[in-house]
């Protein structure tokens, strides 16, 4: 039901130039929610690594794959392209695209970001979708969003720009995710610990993990602040309700911070959300 993979597109993410931030927010959403963020990849802008991205996030099963980026009008956006060659479909006019398209141009015409709105070759790209799509609007930007099924599979294909790829998210897709997912809570506490080394730690890690199988474990070490080592231990699970997740954290947390103090360890902060 819940299982994710997100593809980032663009040349401008692996040559160093752009932080890959549409990753980041959409998997703390995604997450939020109670989904499952396996894997994601960043590829160029070239047809044949996107088809094969998608193509093999496919093959692994993914409930959701979500792309972003490579949905404008220049020659090097060719997400959807590579979208229908991984699912073999031809790309088509879609009218609701063309629709959106249009409401689009006439929100940039009264911002005077644009004079006239004509179907020009460039813009027709953006409204031409793999057949069998649905269209989603782009209340910033122009390029409308994607989203497609195939067999147990939903695609989804966002703009690069984070705002453009934001709105769609939030207006479109979130709540489909919500519906699909049902109700299930992310919960995430935080131990912050000093005076104790993380390879002294490992061992009650796992063993915290071990007696609290549901919970998720994981040191983020801070480095060495005021002459002492400084870890963040997070502690999260996803479960049916709010109640079910806090309890799953709080009794981890508890063991963690009896570890802690039994290793001569202070605990400067507890927080759970
Ligand atoms: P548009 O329709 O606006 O052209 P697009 O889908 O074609 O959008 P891209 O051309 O791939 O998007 O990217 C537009 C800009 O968005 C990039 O120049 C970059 O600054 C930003 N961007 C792209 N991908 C990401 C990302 N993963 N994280 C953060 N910013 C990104
Ligand atoms: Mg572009």
């Amino acid at each position: 039901m819940g299982v994710f993979e997100l593809i980032a597109i663009g040349n401008e993410l692996l040559i160093g130039k752009t932080l890959n931030t549409n990753i980041h927010w959409i998997s703390g959403e995604i997450t939020r929610l109670g989904g499952f963020v396996r894997r994601a990849t960043v590829v160029r802008d070239e047809l044949g690594e996107i088809s094969v991205a998608v193509g093999e996030a496919m093959q692994r099963k993914s409930d959701w794959i979500i792309t972003t980026g490579g949905l404008g009008p220049t020659f090097d956006d060719m997400t959807l392209e590579g979208v229908a060659i991984a699912l073999k479909r031809k790309l088509v006019l879609d009218r609701k695209a063309l629709e959106y398209l249009k409401i689009s141009y006439e929100r940039a015409k009264k911002q005077g970001l644009v004079k006239s709105y004509e179907l020009t070759e460039a813009r027709r790209k953006m409204i031409m979708l793999p057949d069998h799509s649905k269209a989603l609007p782009n209340s910033v930007g122009t390029a409308p969003g994607v989203l497609t099924k195939e067999r147990n599979c939903t695609i989804v294909c966002l703009p690069g720009v984070p705002a453009e790829m934001k709105a769609i998210m939030k207006e479109s897709v979130l709540p489909e995710i919500s519906k699909a997912i049902g109700p299930n809570y992310f919960c995430e506490g935080t131990l912050l610990v000093s005076k104790v080394i993380e390879s002294i730690l490992a061992p009650f890690i796992k063993g915290a993990m071990k007696n609290n199988p549901k919970a998720y474990i994981k040191s983020h070490p801070k480095g060495i602040i005021d002459g002492a080592s400084r870890i963040e231990l997070s502690i999260t699970t996803t479960a049916p309700s709010k109640k079910a997740a806090e309890k799953i954290v709080n009794d981890a947390l508890d063991e963690m911070q009896k570890a802690v103090l039994k290793l001569g360890g202070f605990v400067l902060k507890r927080e759970i959300d």
